[in-house]
C-alpha cells in the first residue's frame, strides 16, 4: 500500500500540525496507510503539547520524490508550502482559509468556514462515526483552542463552540481556560529566543496582485518579549525585506490576554499603506491595531483590496 503523507504549512502553529496527526489517524481508521511528517520546526506551544500528552513527535523528512502523494492539511496556498510543490502530487486538502490554489487535476478538497481545521476533522469523524479517544480529544481541543485565541478570534462560529463543550468532556479537561494559558504562556516564552528566531515564528507569505508580502502574527501573553527587542527585529525584517526582495513587511504582536495588535512596521513605503488601509497613525516604526487579532479575517482581506485598487 502506498503511503500518504500528509504535510502543515510553513511555520507551522499548532492548529496545522495537530490537525496533521489527526487527519493521519482519521485515514488510517479508514485503511488507508497514512503519516504526517515535519518538514519545518514546531514553535513552543506545539511543543510543549505534544510532549504533555502525545509522547511522540512527527519524524522529520527531507526530501520528496516526484511521484509521491501528498495531502495539504490547514493551507491551500503554494506559497506557504513545500518548496517543490509544483512537481509533487497533490491528493488533497483539507483547510479554513480563503482559497487560492489552482492544479492541473481533478483533486479532492474539503474546506469549511469555521475557526480551525480540528473542527473540520471533528465534523469528518462524526460523519464517519467514528470513536475519539481521550488523548486525540485533547488533540483536537488544543488546536482550536491554539487557532481561535480560546475563543477571542472574530473568526468563531456557533459549531466550534458546540464541538468544544463535546470534545471538553471527552477530554476531561476540567479547566479549559487554565489549559490554554498553559498553553499561550509556553508559546510566549521568549525569553533567551534571538530576533533571527522570533522573526521564523508564523509568518506568511502572500502574493497581493504581484505585491510580495510577508505578513506575521506573534500570539503571546507577554508582548514585551517583542517590544524589548523592537530595534533587533527590525534590523533582521530589514535584512530579510532585502534579501528577499520583498515590497512589504507588518510584524504584528497580538496580545491575547488584552486582545490587541500593535504592529511593527519598517518604513515609509510600508507605513504609507498601512495608514491608509488601517486608518492608523504609524510612530517610531509602530502602529496599533487595535483588536484586530485575525491575520486571516483583519488584516489579509484589507490588504488585498487595497492591492487590488492600488495596483
Ligand atoms: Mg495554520
Ligand atoms: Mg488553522
Ligand atoms: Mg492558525
Amino acid at each position: 500500500m502506498i503511503e500518504i503523507k500528509i504535510f502543515w504549512h510553513k511555520n507551522p502553529d499548532t492548529d496545522s500540525v495537530l490537525s496533521a496527526i489527526i487527519f493521519a489517524d482519521y485515514l488510517n481508521k479508514k485503511w488507508y496507510k497514512a503519516e504526517a511528517y515535519k518538514l519545518w520546526e514546531l514553535n513552543n506551544e506545539t511543543k510543549y503539547l505534544l510532549e504533555l500528552f502525545w509522547e511522540k513527535t512527527p519524524e522529520t523528512i527531507k526530501e520528496l520524490k516526484e511521484w509521491e502523494l501528498i495531502w495539504l492539511v490547514d493551507h491551500n496556498e503554494k506559497t506557504q508550502s513545500i518548496n517543490n510543490i509544483e512537481n509533487l502530487k497533490i491528493e488533497y486538502i483539507i483547510d479554513h482559509h480563503k482559497i487560492d490554489f489552482s492544479y492541473s487535476e481533478p483533486i479532492n478538497v474539503r474546506m469549511e468556514k469555521v475557526w480551525s481545521t480540528a473542527s473540520v476533522l471533528y465534523k469528518m469523524y462524526k460523519e464517519s462515526n467514528f470513536e475519539i479517544s481521550e488523548k486525540l480529544a485533547k488533540l483536537f481541543i488544543s488546536a482550536i483552542m491554539s487557532d481561535t485565541l480560546m475563543f477571542k478570534s472574530p473568526t468563531t462560529t456557533k459549531y466550534d463552540i458546540e464541538i468544544s463543550k463535546e470534545l471538553q468532556v471527552i477530554s476531561k479537561i476540567n479547566n479549559l481556560e487554565e489549559f490554554a494559558m498553559k498553553m499561550f504562556d509556553a508559546k510566549s516564552d521568549l525569553w533567551d529566543i534571538s530576533a533571527e528566531e522570533i522573526i521564523k515564528y508564523d509568518y506568511k507569505e502572500f502574493d497581493f496582485s504581484w505585491i510580495k508580502a510577508w505578513i506575521w502574527t506573534l500570539e503571546t501573553t507577554n508582548p514585551n518579549y517583542a517590544f524589548w527587542r523592537k530595534q533587533e527585529i527590525i534590523e533582521s525584517l530589514k535584512k530579510i525585506k532585502e534579501n528577499d526582495s520583498l515590497d512589504f513587511i507588518l510584524f504584528s504582536i497580538v496580545d491575547i490576554i488584552w486582545e490587541n495588535n500593535t504592529s511593527f512596521v519598517l518604513d515609509w513605503k510600508d507605513s504609507e499603506i498601512i495608514e491608509k488601509v488601517f486608518n492608523s497613525k504609524v510612530e517610531n516604526n509602530i502602529v496599533d491595531l487595535k483588536r484586530r487579532l485575525s491575520r486571516k479575517k483583519q488584516i489579509i482581506p484589507e490588504l488585498t483590496n487595497f492591492f487590488e485598487i492600488n495596483r
